[in-house]
């Protein structure tokens, strides 16, 4: 299963506690990431990512084009409702392409923990 893993900046601290306490079943996924957070979460946890561009460049709509294509089972995606973002055209986008294609998209963090909660019990080991 391959898991994409995005957060805005004010919400990247939350992302590694995310990451940090769902390790055994992020080991067992293929992870895709924009370029800053894929970076620490490849420095902080020693997590194999697969870094894409950072979301401003671009990085949202490569994550976007491997979802529509099938390439990414599950989402998680922090974002700040609190600051205005360069690229809100990519991440509304983003999140209508899993709504398009009934891709599990969690935006906040308790969302997040229930799926990949419900993720580590669900996928085959
Ligand atoms: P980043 O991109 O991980 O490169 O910071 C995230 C975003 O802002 O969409």
């Amino acid at each position: 299963m391959r898991l994409a893993l995005i957060a805005h900046d004010r919400k990247k601290d939350d992302m590694l506690v995310l990451a940090g306490r769902h390790l055994p079943l992020l080991r067992q996924c293929v992870l895709v990431a924009t370029g800053t957070t894929g970076g620490r979460l490849s420095r902080e946890l020693a997590l194999p990512v697969e870094c894409v561009l950072s979301g401003p460049l671009g990085g949202d709509q490569q994550i976007g084009a491997m979802l529509v294509a099938g390439r990414v089972q599950a989402l998680v995606f922090l974002r700040d409702p609190m600051t205005p973002q360069p690229h809100e055209p990519d991440i509304n986008a983003l999140v209508r392409a899993c709504d398009v294609h009934n891709v599990p998209c969690a935006t906040n963090l308790s969302t997040a923990n229930m799926l990949l909660d419900f993720l580590a019990q669900n996928i085959p080991s």
